[in-house]
């Protein structure tokens, strides 16, 4: 039975405790240790917005960049009611690490804004938006910091911050990537990050000799990353027994109706009428009986108060930090392999690079050389973090950390910083 116990970590010390183990392995000198444990700039914004009733609420929003050594900052921007400095901080960080390994030319950066977007209004969201881009127009630029979508945002807020920024400072359409397609997005971009968790699945799940069909599968939370990341899987074959959002969890031992999950889902339908599905509590979606356990919502999700009772032998990391070091622990010990998330979810910043070089360039690309290029970059990084784990005979959280701290430290040299 799973327990609601606290997390033995925050995301940030999460964060921290990987990049620890890889500069101790690396034997980093204490100056370039402490230069990539902190973050370049912080920037912390109080947005005024007036709402529809007329009243006058006060927002904060943070950017973190993290490290720009690799080239401009990237990542992207969170709306969300536990939206804190040191919860962006982690995030920034793992943007770094996240472009370093998949060999992308940005550094990492995170945002993201203290509200909850489901208690706004269209109007209300579109004001906090415009709002957050005056005080944070001085620390972003196409080749500078670009943003993207994150928890509780997309295209439309992309679309806002695209447009106010043209306004402010000219027509840019690469200051921001998951726009709508028709202002510069592009194909494959919304669906980019969990199509990526189902093609890293699968390399996985061939690298271990098991078979796609029928593995049965449980994702936590259905917003993007969770629902495109279940549809992929369920049509690879797998058979997706549990998903949940912040609710509830719903499960069916003989495979869930994902495709009729997600229109219901994206069409806003409450309600599960007519489905063959029982609900259940988003403890017991995490303690499960399946293969692949993905969490796709919030950080810190397994953690030493829960990981003895996880049952799946494989956990993909979708959202970012969604276990904390004494998970980990439990996993090794227990067998229970872990893709990582700076490996898991790259496949959104992936299309974000994409997006941005159709932007810089002027052009636009079909769905399909979209879809190549994020597999093959996929299937690069993964190989790479296999052949390191097994040359080191670490997790793949410990080799995928040792490439991109290797790699960042590398440009560093380089570039010739005092
Ligand atoms: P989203 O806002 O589209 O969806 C979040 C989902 O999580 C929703 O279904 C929500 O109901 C659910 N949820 C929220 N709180 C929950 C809780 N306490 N328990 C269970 N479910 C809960 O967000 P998203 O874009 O899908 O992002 C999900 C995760 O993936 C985040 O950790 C994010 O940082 C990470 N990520 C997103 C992208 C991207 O391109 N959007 C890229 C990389 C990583």
């Amino acid at each position: 039975m799973a327990t609601t116990a606290q997390p033995d970590a925050t995301e940030l010390e999460t964060v921290e405790h990987a990049f620890d183990e890889a500069a101790t392995t690396l034997d980093l000198s204490p100056d370039v240790r402490e230069r990539l444990d902190l973050p370049e700039r912080e920037l912390i914004a109080q947005v005024p917005v007036r709402m529809d009733d007329g009243r006058v609420e006060v927002f904060t929003a943070y950017r973190v960049q993290h490290s720009n050594a690799r080239g401009p900052y990237k990542g992207g921007f969170r709306y969300h009611p536990k939206v804190d400095l040191d919860g962006v901080r982690a995030l920034a960080a793992t943007m770094t690490w996240k472009t370093a390994l998949t060999e992308l030319p940005f550094g990492g950066a995170k945002g993201g804004v203290n509200v909850d977007p489901k208690g706004l209004s269209s109007s209300e969201r579109q004001a906090v938006t415009r709002g957050l881009m005056g005080p944070l127009e001085c620390v972003l630029g196409p080749m500078k910091d670009i943003m993207a979508p994150d928890m509780g945002s997309g295209p439309p807020e992309m679309a806002w911050m695209m447009d106010e920024w043209s306004r402010l400072r000219g027509y840019a359409p690469a200051i921001v990537t998951g726009k709508p397609v028709v202002l510069g997005g592009t194909e494959g971009r919304v669906e980019a990050t969990g199509y990526g968790v189902a093609l890293i699945t699968r390399s996985i799940v061939h690298e271990l000799g098991w078979d796609m069909e029928g593995l049965r599968v449980a994702v936590q939370g259905f917003g993007n990353v969770g629902s495109h990341a279940a549809h992929s899987l369920s049509r690879m074959g797998c058979k997706v027994v549990g998903v949940s959002d912040v609710n509830s969890a719903y499960v069916n031992d003989s495979g869930l109706d994902v495709g009729e999950l997600v229109r219901r889902a994206r069409s806003g339908i409450i309600g599960h009428e007519g489905m063959d599905l029982e609900e259940a509590s988003n403890d017991e979606l995490l303690t499960l009986d399946c293969d692949v356990l993905i969490p796709a919502a919030l950080g810190m999700v397994l953690h030493a108060g829960n990981a003895d009772d996880v049952k799946a032998s494989l956990v993909v990391e979708a959202a970012n930090s969604p276990t904390t070091p004494g998970a980990d622990a439990i996993f090794e010990e227990r067998g229970i392999r872990v893709l990582p998330d700076v490996l898991a979810n790259a496949g959104g910043v992936i299309v974000s690079y994409l997006e941005w070089i159709q932007n810089t360039q002027n052009v636009q690309w079909s769905r399909r050389q979209v879809d190549d290029e994020l597999e093959e970059r996929m299937r690069s990084a993964f190989e790479a973090a296999c052949f390191r784990a097994h040359h080191d005979g670490c997790t793949l959280r410990q080799a995928a950390y040792r490439l991109a701290v290797e790699r960042v430290v590398e440009a560093v040299g380089l570039r010739g910083h005092p």
